[in-house]
């Protein structure tokens, strides 16, 4: 699998005129050796020329952690003592274009590019991102494992069994992050609880506010379940319940919100212009005059990171291909007053738009 992946990247390479592609801390690394680093001052880095071996130097003291593939990368640790750029130059050798990790530390970016002055320099993710996009049938059902796992969660939310009134935004963030793990997640990557007035901030960060009764909660949390391998699949998912009766005008903003949704995913079949699908679930939005509340775009891809190409938003015309997998997540956001998202991972697949969450759509009422 790993050899694969690097050679479909050398292939990109090839057809990118890039020399050698260098990855260090971030999703890509994972994905393309099966090891993930720590972000230390201590530089990691998987060195991969188009035309030769990978190598990753690593410190030292981190090597014990990787599991080697003797297949698929060689080995050079460096000591205390030595400069690991000059490792890293080394292996490049003559490399004119290099192409970085786009989560490389700046630090590690701008000592080589001292020390490499005639470089020219690209983005990783030109060369990543077209494989990382496109999920192997084995990757899609890693997704829906993850999927699944969050959708026992929410099932609990809006049946009630997960307690709100009378405890902080915090407290339940904290239970959340606890059961995505009971669940089978490796580590939790968020657990937004916004109440009331809060909801109408999309990234809110929870906080000591007391969950009221009559109030809608939005709850958007998700893990990382790692494979044996050392690659992670993410779970993202988004409901909203209401701590009491919603009132009528709330329920007319839900009502706008659960066919926004239905209608992104209904949208997200191979061929499709991403941004289509941004479209058919803003139209939505738009025509019930909750155009300007709609602050963001509708979704994002997902795999081993949280958010990843390829993007659900205007301006995106890529058709989406089998195997992409993105969230599809509406949001409607009053300030001051409150705000609602519903949010599934969906993959395409050549029989149509694949949900991978499952749990209901409607607007629970939990006591
Ligand atoms: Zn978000
Ligand atoms: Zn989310
Ligand atoms: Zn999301």
């Amino acid at each position: 699998m790993f050899t694969d992946r690097l050679n479909r990247a050398r292939e990109l390479m090839a057809e990118q005129g890039v020399d050698v592609l260098l990855l260090s801390v971030g999703a890509d690394l994972p994905y393309f050796c099966g090891y993930e680093a720590m972000p230390l001052e201590r530089l990691t880095m998987l060195v991969v020329p188009r035309d030769g071996e990978a190598t990753l130097v690593v410190p030292r003291m981190e090597a014990p952690r990787v599991a080697e593939r003797p297949d698929v990368f060689g080995m050079r640790p460096w000591d205390e003592t030595e400069d690991p750029v000059d490792i890293v130059v080394g292996l490049a050798g003559a490399a004119t274009v290099a192409a970085v990790g786009d989560h490389m530390w700046s630090r590690f970016l701008v000592e080589l590019m001292t020390v490499m002055p005639d470089a020219v320099w690209r983005r990783g993710s030109d060369v990543t991102a077209p494989i990382r996009s496109v999920k192997t049938a084995d990757e899609i059902e890693r997704l829906r494992a993850a999927g699944a796992a969050v959708d026992r969660i929410a099932g609990r939310l809006q049946r009630g069994e997960i307690g709100l009134v009378g405890r902080t935004e915090a407290e339940v963030s904290t239970e959340l992050g606890r059961q995505i793990v009971a669940e089978g997640h490796d580590r939790v990557n968020f657990a937004i609880v916004a109440a009331g007035a809060n909801a109408a901030s999309p990234h809110h960060e929870p906080g000591g506010r007391v969950i009221g009764t009559d109030e809608v909660v939005l709850c958007d949390f998700g893990g990382t379940i790692v494979g044996d391998d050392g690659v992670g699949y993410c779970s993202d998912i988004t409901r909203c319940v209401y701590t009491g009766a919603p009132p009528r005008e709330f329920n007319e903003l839900y009502e706008v919100l659960f066919e926004a949704q239905a209608a992104g995913v209904a949208a997200a079949a191979v061929g499709t212009p991403a941004q289509d699908v941004d479209r058919a679930a803003r139209s939505i939005i738009a025509a019930a005059g909750y155009g300007e509340y709609f602050v963001h775009r509708t979704g994002h891809g997902i795999g081993t990171e949280a958010h990843e190409d390829p993007y659900i938003v205007e301006g995106n015309d890529e058709p989406l291909v089998a195997g992409n997998a993105f969230s599809v997540e509406p949001g409607i956001y009053v300030p001051g007053r409150w705000g609602a998202r519903l949010e599934d991972i969906v993959a395409a697949s050549p029989t149509g738009p694949d949900p991978l969450n499952r749990a209901d759509h409607n607007l629970a009422v939990v006591a």
